[in-house]
């Protein structure tokens, strides 16, 4: 039973802390002042003048926004031009005082912005200070104590109010304590793009000398921003020119985004409008959230203290999936969320979470879930069912236990089924009748491997590695260990008293095939004799040959091991490694000679043994320390080119007849969206097959090469990779669509 939810057309944005929409008010306020109140604020005429007032009501509300009764509200681009003008204005100012001792004080867990943009003035302006990361305790708090030692040496301490991947909030009357108690003269800025419209401010009521805000934070365009710098706080104009904002930045003002901050200001303001909800509302949305994510994943950890944070954020790691395979769940069913900080550079782990000193697993796998304040009940109960709709294609792809859902469960992973953790591969075969076998298990899959086996009631023959090394040991313990296989087995999981494994019409046999190190074993699974897979662990990498340069390697063993091999397999026998650099995903042993002359010179005779182990030894010298790779080196490294489609082409190609739309994203997002309905195409014409089963299809020939495909996935980047592998493996009609299902 295939599991598909119907096409949702409604996008569900739960991304607020990178952007939010603008407000139809706004929107309609920033169209007018476009067309109809489009005056230079500078101009002397009415049209002018009308802009100008309406420039300085704005500034006029912008203070009872944040509660300033004097200093200046200054109009930026955004958050970080006034984190810019912030950290100039106090770096000139402070440059005459800077000597050996001074610091420059940043919160761990502050917007890049912030440590960038001081790291940067500090050297263009030749200060020298020394840059200090402030500590947070696991709460993501700030270190008062280590403000407090440092602030006497401190020309400029930035820290911020609410933090942008959590929603934890900051003690701004205890930092400022930390802070004033030791150096009343310290520039002090609060970035502030987070707390606006979730908190009160009373900025009079402290002694900040900057605090930047964002429009786009928070319902109004990008490009409009402001900052408030305190009374009597250094100031140096950031740009420089006509003279506007009376010489404090010049260049024609952003009248159309400062309007819309004035409507912005207004909805905030008058509260009797009923736009923006009260904590208590917004407290409620949350809790709402989080019983529809616990309903459909089960267990979640937080990565923030809820009472400590702002209630529009929530940030978790599904427990037991990652973060990738909750983003690409979520995108396929339109509903959007962030992995750790959407402004940053798409790290994969989070610096806010590592300072936070969550464990690594909770800071890989981090999703951030985030709403406006001006969101509506009705927005919040079709997300939470949006995401409860997620859970029976969860269930159907075994990444849900399965006493989390009650509906029929197919045997999804038939066959061979691939898992990755970054270079290194593991490999599930199942059999027509259940019996399956483990290759090579990582520790990341443990959990994994449980749930397959238990859910799909899978009957484990064995769990085998391909060679001997603590950590792969560790792991197929653990994996032998949960799925209850204490049998008698060799340092391998090899039952000790087997020749060979029978998993259901097919047999599993085992090959001594030392050269990476002398117990290296490859495991091939035959039909009637002939050889469908390999499992050759560090033997070969797809393109090219393991490394020898361990103390144990020997590379006529190799030789003799690829020689044997080439005597047990065939053209089309499918090649199982235990390392992918390329990110290959499928090869077959012809197709692998093909790649790697090294290789092919060896078994056709061209090579003796002693010229093959001369020529792998300068190989590896050249070839290891050049791509960098530990496992091997790859032998064919020019670039493969691929049919690309363009989104305008694909329309006509879609109709050309026997042309198949081949989705290699995972079956869960292939699951969460109808895509036949999507290209209007009978349902047939589509295929789903995940890079993660394409060895699999070309084993059980799934894919005739006579055919001609389109392959799709979320952005065009996995099925370049699948059409470049399938170049490789002799397809000739393959196009890739670009950009995938986001440019649909
Ligand atoms: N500070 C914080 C806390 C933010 O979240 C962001 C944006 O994500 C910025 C600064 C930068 O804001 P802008 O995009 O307006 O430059």
């Amino acid at each position: 039973m295939s599991v598909q939810s119907t096409t949702p057309t409604q996008l569900i944005y739960l991304d607020a802390n990178a952007t939010t929409p603008v407000l139809p008010r706004i929107a309609q306020v920033v169209s007018h002042t476009m067309q109809e109140g489009f005056g230079n604020p500078s101009s002397s005429h009415i049209t002018g003048v009308q802009a100008k007032h309406l420039m300085e009501q704005t500034r006029t509300k912008a203070r009872q926004v944040i509660g300033a009764q004097s200093g200046k509200i200054l109009f930026t681009s955004g958050a970080t031009e006034g984190i810019q003008t912030a950290v100039v204005s106090a770096l000139v100012a402070k440059r005459e005082q800077a000597n050996a001792d001074s610091v420059l004080l940043y919160g761990a867990t502050e917007h890049k912005a912030v440590p960038n943009t001081l790291i940067h003035w500090n050297n263009v302006l030749g200060l020298n200070a020394k840059v200090l990361a402030i500590p947070v305790d696991e709460n993501g708090l700030l270190d008062t104590d280590f403000i407090a030692k440092h602030a006497p040496n401190a020309l400029m301490i930035c820290t911020m109010a609410v933090n942008n991947e959590t929603g934890v909030y900051q003690d701004l009357a205890k930092i400022e304590q930390a802070i004033r108690q030791q150096n009343p003269h310290a520039c002090w800025m609060v970035d502030c793009v987070q707390a606006l419209g979730k908190q009160q401010l009373n900025i009079s009521q402290t002694s900040i000398d900057y605090a930047p805000f964002s429009g786009h934070k928070l319902y109004a365009p990008k490009g409009i921003g402001f900052l408030y710098i305190r009374e009597s706080s250094p100031y140096t104009p950031f740009i420089a020119g006509g003279g506007q904002e009376s010489g404090m930045r010049s260049g024609t003002e952003n009248l159309p985004g400062i309007a819309g901050l004035n409507e912005l200001f207004t909805l905030l303001l008058d509260t009797e409008l009923g736009v923006f909800h009260s904590s208590e509302t917004l407290h409620g949305y949350r809790q709402q959230l989080i019983d529809a994510l616990s309903d459909t994943f089960g267990e979640l950890t937080f990565n923030h203290p809820l009472e400590g944070s702002v209630p529009t954020t929530l940030n978790f790691a599904v427990n037991e999936l990652s973060s990738k395979e909750v983003m690409d769940l979520f995108d396929a069913a339109s509903i959007r969320v962030s992995g750790g900080s959407a402004c940053s550079s798409g790290a994969a782990r989070s610096f806010v979470l590592d300072a936070m000193q969550k464990p690594s697993w909770q800071s890989e796998n981090a999703i951030r879930l985030s709403f406006g304040p001006a969101a509506t009940a009705q927005e919040i109960d079709l997300a939470c069912e949006r995401i409860r709709s997620l859970k029976a294609v969860l269930a159907n792809n075994c990444l849900i236990a399965p006493e989390a859902c009650h509906t029929q469960h197919d045997i999804c992973a038939y066959g061979l089924t691939q898992f990755r953790h970054q270079h290194k591969l593991s490999w599930l075969y199942v059999s027509d009748n259940q019996q399956a076998v483990i290759i090579n298990p990582q520790i990341a899959h443990v959990s994994r491997f449980e749930k397959i086996v238990k859910v799909q009631q899978l009957n484990v023959v064995a769990v085998l590695n391909t060679h001997d090394n603590e950590q792969q040991n560790a792991a197929r313990h653990q994996v032998a260990q949960k799925l209850g296989l204490t049998d008698n087995v060799d340092t391998l999981g090899w039952p000790v008293d087997k020749t060979q494994l029978t998993l259901g019409n097919k047999q599993l046999i085992k090959l001594a095939t030392a050269g990476i190190s002398p117990e290296g074993q490859s495991y091939v699974l035959q039909e009637n004799g002939v050889a469908e897979l390999c499992f050759c662990g560090e033997l070969m990498v797809w393109g090219g040959l393991g490394n020898t340069q361990h103390p144990h390697s020997d590379n006529e063993q190799m030789a003799a091991s690829l020689i044997l091999l080439n005597k047990e397999l065939n053209s089309q026998t499918v090649l199982c490694p235990a390392y992918d650099y390329q990110q290959c995903f499928a090869m077959n042993w012809q197709s692998q000679v093909l790649s790697v002359p090294l290789l092919a010179e060896l078994i056709d005779g061209s090579l003796s043994t002693a010229q093959f182990a001369e020529q792998k030894q300068a190989f590896d010298k050249e070839h290891l320390v050049q791509q960098g790779h530990l496992a091997g080196f790859i032998a064919h490294c020019e670039p493969c080119t691929i049919n690309e489609l363009s989104q305008s082409q694909l329309h006509n190609e879609l109709h050309h007849s026997g042309i198949r739309l081949l989705d290699v994203r995972e079956p869960y997002e292939h699951d969460a969206r109808a895509v036949h309905q999507l290209f209007d195409v009978p349902a047939a014409q589509v295929v789903n097959i995940p890079l993660s089963r394409l060895a699999n299809a070309l084993c059980c020939g799934a894919l005739p090469k006579n055919e001609h495909y389109i392959l799709l996935c979320r952005t065009g980047n996995r099925s370049a990779q699948a059409a470049k592998n399938l170049r490789l493996l002799g397809y000739e009609h393959v196009f890739n669509l670009q950009g995938g299902l986001a440019l649909v």
